[in-house]
């Protein structure tokens, strides 16, 4: 016997249809002998159209209310399949996140988990054999009582949380795919699924453009050291045998990964905008005058290149920020000219970031030379590149994403036979 989370996205439960089979695949589990707490999103599309309804009741809405309205969504679906768990006969609760209680932050809309006292829900899988079905994206501010939500996404995160406060085996976060791929297979159909990532190959993956989980759940696997299984909900539940391992992938520390290949994946953004600042004076204190303003403005920098003048006096500085700030950016940088004292300002909206990545890099030298070269072979042109221990990430236009991405694919060894 086990303690499992199972964590259900928006398109696993977006009808009733689809809870249903959810409820089949808990069914599955609790008989055979699993305590069983699940976390369910609000059906797809519900978030969006609560935010918009947020925005459309006044722009400059209150967060606190925000919360209020966008929390609703899980709400609704954990009583859904809290019914359809009881219609086959499984003893079911829900639990919205103040219940449990999710104890978080007060940054509404962005709340950070803070504790989570999984006590009574461990004591119902013993007195009562009852699975708990708990609200994702939600929890309260203990100091206000207001319910606050954890940014989008956020189910994924409160899913590990809670597996880590409940001390569970593993936490399954069944979705609309069959697991981690080494590239988006839309865009590279020779992209193979991984059965095991290490949790910082992942982190790195989430952080920079892959869309599976939200980066916050992944640092939290790290942390509390808890499995996190990526599956499909779309398998037919009757189907999985409960003691055999399913398609999927498991994200794991690394000391259980057998072997690591020096590449374990490729992400890619096309979110990102460039900014330079021509001819700033190349002195102490002007590269803070840029970026003070920008951390105030709340805008996260990126990539960052600044050449060593050639005669002393003056150099350019390129850096990146989200497409959606870029405006905000270049009015922020137009804002302190006067401080900043520089020449020009050039931007680009249309660039993409291409980021290889994997733990393996640490013992191999000439990883990223080797791309570069395949790069230039098919004439796509290098804006920017940052490196790390385990990454690294190459800006180029846009238009060449694909072929980028397509090409690195295929000289790291990724492509399946
Ligand atoms: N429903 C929320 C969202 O769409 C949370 C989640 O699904 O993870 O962002
Ligand atoms: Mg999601």
């Amino acid at each position: 016997m086990g303690r499992l989370v199972m964590k259900f996205g928006g398109t696993s439960v977006a009808n009733i249809e689809r809870i249903r089979n959810v409820a089949r695949h808990v069914k599955r589990e609790v008989d055979a002998g699993h305590e069983v707490a699940v976390v369910v999103s609000a059906m797809s599309g519900k978030t969006n159209e609560l935010v918009a309804w947020c925005r459309d009741a006044s722009p400059m809405h209150d967060a606190r209310e925000y919360d209020a309205v966008v929390a609703s969504g899980e709400q609704v679906t954990s009583g859904l399949l809290a019914i359809a768990l009881q219609a086959l006969g499984v003893q079911a609760r829900s639990w919205q996140g103040w219940q449990i209680p999710i104890k978080t932050s007060d940054a509404h809309a962005s709340a950070r988990i803070l504790d989570i006292d999984g006590g009574e829900i461990v004591k119902r899988f013993a007195d009562r054999k009852e699975v708990a079905v708990i609200a994702g994206f939600q929890g309260i501010n203990p100091q206000t009582g207001r319910i606050t939500t954890l940014g989008r996404g956020g189910s994924d995160t409160s899913a590990v949380a809670i597996a880590a406060a409940i001390k569970a085996d593993r936490c399954d976060i069944y979705t609309d795919v069959d697991g981690v791929y080494t590239t988006d297979p839309r865009i590279v159909p020779k992209a193979r699924r991984l059965d095991k990532i290490a949790f910082e190959d992942m982190l790195e993956l989430a952080s920079l453009g892959a869309k599976v989980l939200q980066v916050r759940s992944v640092e939290l696997g790290m942390v509390h050291n808890m499995p996190i299984f990526v599956r499909s909900s779309f398998d037919e539940p009757d189907a999985i045998d409960p003691h055999a391992t399913p398609p999927g992938t498991l994200i794991c520390s690394e000391e259980e990964m057998m072997e690591s290949h020096v590449v374990t994946g490729i992400a890619f953004s096309k979110d990102e905008a460039q900014i330079s600042v021509r001819q700033i004076e190349d002195k102490p204190g002007v590269a803070a005058a840029i970026f003070v303003p920008l951390a105030s403005a709340n805008i996260n920098v990126d990539m960052i290149v600044q050449n060593v003048s050639e005669d002393g006096k003056t150099t350019d500085l390129t850096f990146t920020v989200p497409a959606a700030d870029f405006d905000r950016a270049k009015e922020t940088i137009a804002a302190a000219r006067d401080k900043i004292g520089y020449a020009r300002l050039d931007s680009a909206g249309d660039v993409a970031k291409v980021s290889v990545i994997g733990s393996g890099m640490r013992s191999h030298a000439g990883i990223a030379a080797k791309a570069f070269a395949a790069l230039a072979e098919r004439g796509i042109n290098i804006r920017a590149i940052t490196t790390s221990e385990i990454k690294f990430s190459v800006l180029i236009d846009t238009a060449y994403t694909e072929l980028a991405v397509r090409t690195l694919h295929s000289l790291y060894g990724l492509d399946k036979a």
